[in-house]
């Protein structure tokens, strides 16, 4: 364990994460000190609890100085590992970890971390609930917007850490270690910050990166990029399809959710795959996944599906509104890439009318073609992003070009007819017209609520 009294640490970035950072370093003795290039009127709200704790505060850009003078640097998942700060100081040999490395040194008992293109924090959420139901002793966090150094205090050794870990996250890990890790998926995304789909695929891989024989890891068989990770893994790794039986792992047989436990073994009923109250395959992916590090955490079949069966759609993930005038409107604002979009497009059969837009990540919207020619009415654009996917979409489909997210819901709720569906589910960020993904999708449901006559949402 890290030995952190009376050390320089260096905290750099004041999201969430640095935030619970700082302070825990703090309270373990540490001298701390906190950078960010935000302005000190941006960060204004967390300033004060930090001097108080005595911590230092470098608002407005990073000192090269700062960065030389610290026994550890502690980064938070927002910042490139190649800021240039960054970069000299691991010249200099100063040792560089994440928030998620700096917590899993200290939390005690087992860890399922479960990482992936698309669906984290749907899988991470169900998991917890099913180990809960278990009766296992549970705690969830990382990504999912419960920092893991928060986890700390409250574990004991008999604790499972249920972790929702980002590549970006994954990226600073050295020792970290789950007991089962998962890998839903991975498909191009974020490739604004790693510079290649290879390098951001690497960085998923350190999610078993320390792994040993007594560990599991936890793949899909669907996705070539994660199956082919198995050859570099020291664990026992299991698998899960939704397409076919597995060696050992879960699929799906004769309609039901099915569970192996070794090669050979009978496989056991989990639950009919009728009982699943989520919409859309890549959901029961995310099932299939749950289900077998579930298995693997020793729960029961039976506590498995009572949970599963009372789960209900985490927020914004191909959330269901309301339907006005016979048409169904669905929220996926977490739908900020196009493997996302794709599936929630593949959840609806016909008579799409799909608001796509928002901040360009390096994107290629091409790879929807086929499924907008076979499913959607029309495309309405937003965003900055707008223009790129109207020149690679043009003649695919319909296109209207909406500007804002208002325009868009007006002129999708005009046009669609009873029976038909509006989704918004973007393949972009938000963050050129809203504060985050839950911004834009609160604006949605408010927009889509008035329309119905119905009270606005409560905005926070
Ligand atoms: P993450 O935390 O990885 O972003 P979420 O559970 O928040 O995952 O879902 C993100 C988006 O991806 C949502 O639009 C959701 O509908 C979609 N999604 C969820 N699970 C999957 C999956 N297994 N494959 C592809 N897309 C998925």
């Amino acid at each position: 364990m890290l030995d952190l009294k009376g050390k320089k640490v260096l905290v750099v970035g004041l999201g969430k994460s640095g935030l619970a950072a700082a302070l825990f370093l703090r309270r373990k003795g540490a001298q701390v000190t906190v950078s960010d290039v935000r302005s000190a009127e941006a960060l204004a709200k967390d300033i004060p609890a930090l001097l108080e704790e005595g911590i230092m505060v470098e608002a407005g850009g990073h000192g090269l100085l700062t960065f030389r003078r610290q026994d550890l640097i502690v980064v938070s998942p927002g910042v490139p590992l190649d800021t240039p700060e960054l970069a000299q100081a691991r010249n200099l040999g100063l040792p560089i970890i994440g928030e998620l490395e700096l917590a899993a040194r200290f939390l005690k008992g087992r860890i399922l971390a479960i990482t992936g293109s698309n669906g984290k924090t749907t899988t991470t959420t169900l998991a917890g609930e099913i180990l809960q139901e278990g009766g296992l002793r549970t705690l969830v966090g990382g990504n999912i917007g419960v920092p893991v150094v928060s986890l700390i205090e409250e574990s004991t050794d008999d604790t499972w850490s249920v972790l929702e870990v980002s590549s970006f996250q994954l990226e600073s890990t050295q020792e970290f270690r789950p007991a089962i890790a998962v890998i839903l998926n991975i498909t191009p995304d974020h490739l604004d910050r790693h510079g290649s789909f290879e390098n951001y695929a690497r960085a998923k891989e350190h999610i078993f990166a320390c792994q040993q024989a007594g560990d599991f890891l936890v793949l899909n068989a669907d996705n070539t990029r994660t199956a082919e990770t198995a050859a570099r893994a020291d664990s026992q790794v299991y698998w899960f399809s939704i397409e076919h039986k597995v060696r050992q792992g879960a699929w799906i047989e004769t309609g039901y959710v099915v569970f192996c436990a070794a090669p050979g073994a009978e496989a056991e009923q989990v639950m009919p795959l009728g009982k699943i109250p989520l919409k859309g395959e890549h959901n029961v992916e995310n099932v299939l996944a749950a289900v077998c590090a579930a298995r693997l955490a020793g729960v029961s079949a039976e506590a498995i599906r009572r949970a599963i069966e009372k789960f209900k759609a985490v927020e914004h993930r191909l959330e269901y509104v309301a339907t006005l005038q016979g048409v169904d409107f669905y929220n996926d604002s977490k739908a900020t890439n196009v493997d996302a979009t794709a599936k929630a497009v593949a959840a609806f059969s016909s008579g799409i009318h799909l608001i796509l837009g928002g901040k360009d990540k390096g994107s290629d919207y091409t790879a929807l073609s086929p499924l907008l020619r076979e499913r959607v009415r029309a495309v309405y654009t937003i965003g900055s992003a707008a223009e790129k996917i109207e020149s690679q979409l043009r003649g695919v489909v319909s296109m209207h070009s909406c500007g804002t997210l208002d325009g868009a819901v007006n002129a999708a709720a005009a046009a669609a007819r009873p029976g038909e569906v509006v989704l918004l589910a973007p393949a972009c960020s938000s963050f050129d017209q809203f504060e985050n993904y839950e911004h834009r999708g609160r604006v949605f449901k408010e927009l889509v609520n008035r329309r119905g006559g119905g009270a606005a949402w409560p905005s926070e």
